[in-house]
C-alpha cells in the first residue's frame, strides 16, 4: 500500500457497511452525504478517535492515565494515520477568562507588542513619559549658546549640616542653587529652610552642539547622584526649570510608572489584573433593584424587601427615619436623593442597608446566609476598571492613541484595519516587527473566516458552535503544526455563503503545511475546491453507510449514483436537512428583539 494515504479497511462502526477507503495525505478531503449517512462516524469516531488513540498510546503508562482514552474504533485496520486534532463545535468553554483574544493567542501577542512599542502618557499632565538618558536630554537642548545650570535634587540625610557639606564637597560638588542664586557651599552656614531638596549644582555651561561629550558627561553625573533625576535651569529664560528622569517617572507631576513588562497588559496576570475585580471586569454586588423591587411602596409598607421579615431591622429603620425626619409613609421613589442615600448608606452610627449586607457577608460561611444573599446579588461592571479588567497603570500605555483595553474592545475588522495601517515608530526592533506581523496575520485569518464582527474581548462561552469552530481553525493555522490530521465538522455553519471562498483559502492554507484536512461539509464551494471527496449514503441510517463515491471533483460530477453530484449539477434540488432545516411550526423558539453580541435587533 502506498505511503501517501490513510488506509481504512473493514470499517463497521455504527451504520458503516464494512467499508474500505484510501484518503490522500497532505490533501483537503470533504466527507459529504445526507444527514445520518455516516459522515461524522467516519470523520470523528474513526479518523479522529484512532489518531488520538495512537497519539495517547505513544506516552508512558504514567502519562496516559491523565489523558482521555479513546475507544478503539470498529475497524479491521487503519494505516498511515498522523496525529490528529479535531476542530468541532462540541468544545465547551466554561471560564469567563477565555476570550476571542486569548483563544487566538492575540492577547499574548498584544501584550508583547505593548511592552515593546507602546508610549506612556502621564496621567497627571498627559505628557509623554520616557526614560531619559544623557543622550536624549542633550538632543532636547536648544538654542545654541543658551546658558544653562545643571543640578540634581538632593534629599538632606539626617546628619549634621557639617557632615552633609563635607560629603558633597568630597564628591566634588561646591555649589548650591537657591532660588536664582548660586551659593558657594563652603560659605553656607546652615541648611536652607523648608523641606525641599537641595539643588546641588553639577555644572554651568552654554549649550553648544559641539560640546556634546562634556555636556553628556555632566548629565550622566547628575543622573547618577540625583538617583535618576536632574534639573536643567535656563537663566536666560527667567530661570525656567526643565526636569528629567531616567526612569518611567513624570518629573512634572512626580508620578512614577511601572515598566511595561508584557504581563502588565494581561488581565490573566496578577501584575496587570484590576485589583478590585481580579481581572474579571465585573464584581458581585448587592443589586438595589432587587432590594427595593417596588419603589412606589413606602418604607413603612416594606419597601426594603429583605427587612419585611426582619422585625428588629424594620424597627430600627423606623427609629432612624424619625431621628432623621425621613417621612416613612412616603413612597420610596419620592424621597430626596439625600434621604435615599441615608437609608442605603446610613450615617455612620446607623449602618443602613449596605452596612447590614456587609455584616451578613462576613457570615456567608453559613449556608442559609449564602442562599439569602444570593437572592440580592448581581454582577455589576467593576467600578474600578469599568470592565477593562486591567490596572490603571496598564492603560496609561498607548499605541497610536489606543490603550490595550480599547484595542481589545475593537472588532476583529476594526483591529485588522488598525494594525494594517499602523506605522510603528521607527526604528522598531526585529522582535517587535515579528510580533506585529503575527498580529496582522492572525487578525487576517479571523477576518478571512468571516468573523470580522467579533470583538477581541468577546467571551468564548458566548460564541455559537460555528463561530467557536472557526476561531479554533484560525488558531490551528497560527500554531503552524506540520504532518497533522485536522478533522473539522461543518466549519461553514452560520457562515454567509459569500464568505465560503475565504474559508476555502483558510483550509488550503492549513493543508499547505504538509497537513491533512478532512472536513465534513455540504457547502458546494468547499466541495468544489477540495482535492478528494467521499460521498456516503445513499440515504440515512441503515440505508446509508456505504461509499457512493470517492475521488476528485471532476469525477464526482460524472457520477450517476451520487445524490451530492446530482445536487451539485442541479439535476435534482435536494433539501439538505442538517444545514437547511425547515422550521416546524410548533417547535420553533420565538426570539424577539435579540440584541446581544452581533444580533442587530432581530425577530426569529
Ligand atoms: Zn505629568
Ligand atoms: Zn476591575
Amino acid at each position: 500500500m502506498s505511503q501517501d494515504s490513510i488506509h481504512i479497511r473493514g470499517a463497521k462502526q455504527n451504520n458503516l457497511k464494512n467499508i474500505d477507503l484510501d484518503l490522500p495525505l497532505n490533501a483537503l478531503t470533504v466527507v459529504t452525504g445526507v444527514s445520518g449517512s455516516g459522515k461524522s462516524t467516519l470523520a470523528f469516531d474513526i479518523l479522529y478517535a484512532e489518531g488520538q488513540r495512537r497519539y495517547v498510546e505513544s506516552f508512558s503508562a504514567y502519562a496516559r492515565q491523565f489523558l482521555e482514552r479513546m475507544d478503539k474504533p470498529d475497524v479491521e485496520t487503519i494505516e498511515g494515520i498522523p496525529p490528529t486534532i479535531a476542530i468541532d463545535q462540541s468544545r465547551a468553554v466554561k471560564t469567563s477568562r477565555s476570550t476571542v483574544g486569548t483563544m487566538t493567542e492575540l492577547h499574548d501577542h498584544l501584550k508583547l507588542l505593548f511592552s515593546k512599542i507602546a508610549v506612556l502618557y502621564c496621567r497627571g499632565c498627559s505628557r509623554v513619559v520616557e526614560k531619559d538618558t544623557p543622550q536624549t536630554v542633550f538632543k532636547k537642548l536648544s538654542p545654541e549658546g543658551a546658558p544653562l545650570v545643571l543640578t540634581f535634587p538632593f534629599a538632606v540625610p539626617p546628619l549634621s549640616w557639617e557632615e552633609v557639606k563635607a560629603g558633597l564637597l568630597q564628591a566634588g560638588f561646591h555649589r548650591l542653587l537657591q532660588g536664582q542664586n548660586i551659593l558657594n557651599l563652603e560659605e553656607v552656614q546652615e541648611p536652607p529652610k523648608g523641606e525641599r531638596d537641595l539643588e546641588v549644582v553639577v555644572d554651568r555651561f552654554t549649550y553648544q552642539a559641539e560640546a556634546r561629550k562634556r555636556i553628556t558627561d555632566s548629565l550622566e553625573q547628575a543622573f547618577h547622584f540625583g538617583k535618576g533625576k536632574l534639573h536643567l535651569y535656563f537663566p536666560g529664560e527667567n530661570w525656567r526649570c526643565e526636569p528629567f528622569s531616567d526612569r518611567l517617572h513624570c518629573p512634572h507631576c512626580d508620578i512614577s510608572y511601572y515598566d511595561p513588562v508584557p504581563n502588565l497588559f494581561s488581565f490573566n496576570s496578577p501584575l496587570g489584573a484590576c485589583e478590585t475585580c481580579r481581572g474579571f471586569g465585573r464584581v458581585i454586588d448587592i443589586d438595589m433593584d432587587l432590594v427595593i423591587p417596588d419603589p412606589s411602596k413606602s418604607l413603612s409598607e416594606g419597601a426594603i424587601k429583605p427587612w419585611v421579615t426582619k422585625p428588629r431591622r424594620f424597627q430600627r429603620l423606623m427609629e432612624f427615619c424619625e431621628r432623621k425626619r425621613i417621612p416613612e409613609k412616603k413612597p420610596f421613589m419620592e424621597l430626596s436623593e439625600k434621604q435615599k442615600k441615608l437609608i442605603l448608606e446610613g450615617d455612620g452610627e446607623y449602618k443602613g442597608v449596605r452596612g447590614w449586607f456587609r455584616r451578613l457577608e462576613r457570615k456567608s460561611y453559613r449556608m442559609h446566609v449564602r442562599v439569602f444573599l444570593s437572592r440580592y446579588r448581581t454582577y455589576l461592571l467593576c467600578p474600578q476598571c469599568q470592565g477593562t479588567r486591567l490596572k490603571p497603570a496598564a492603560l496609561d500605555f498607548r499605541i497610536e492613541g489606543k490603550n490595550v483595553a480599547e484595542i481589545n474592545a475593537m472588532s476583529v475588522g476594526e483591529a485588522h484595519d488598525f494594525f494594517e495601517e499602523l506605522k510603528p515608530p521607527a526604528p522598531m526592533d526585529k522582535v517587535a516587527s515579528l510580533i506585529l506581523d503575527e498580529i496582522r496575520r492572525r487578525l487576517g485569518y479571523l477576518a478571512g473566516v468571516g468573523l470580522e464582527y467579533l470583538t477581541l474581548d468577546r467571551q468564548s462561552r458566548t460564541l455559537s458552535g460555528g463561530e467557536l469552530e472557526r476561531v479554533d481553525l484560525t488558531t490551528a493555522i497560527g500554531s503552524s503544526l506540520v504532518n497533522t490530521l485536522y478533522v473539522l465538522d461543518e466549519p461553514s455553519i452560520g457562515l454567509h455563503p459569500r464568505d465560503s471562498h475565504r474559508l476555502v483559502e483558510i483550509l488550503h492554507r492549513l493543508r499547505s503545511n504538509k497537513n491533512t484536512v478532512v472536513v465534513v461539509e455540504h457547502d458546494p464551494e468547499i466541495i468544489k475546491e477540495s482535492d478528494f471527496i467521499i460521498d456516503l449514503g445513499p440515504k440515512a441510517g441503515e440505508e446509508g453507510g456505504r461509499v457512493v463515491f470517492a475521488g476528485p471533483y471532476e469525477d464526482l460530477l460524472k457520477n450517476r449514483d451520487s445524490l451530492t453530484a446530482a445536487y451539485l449539477t442541479q439535476r435534482k434540488a435536494i433539501p439538505f436537512p442538517s444545514s437547511h432545516r425547515r422550521p416546524i411550526a410548533r417547535r420553533t423558539i420565538k426570539v424577539f428583539g435579540a440584541k446581544a453580541n452581533n444580533l442587530k435587533s432581530i425577530d426569529v
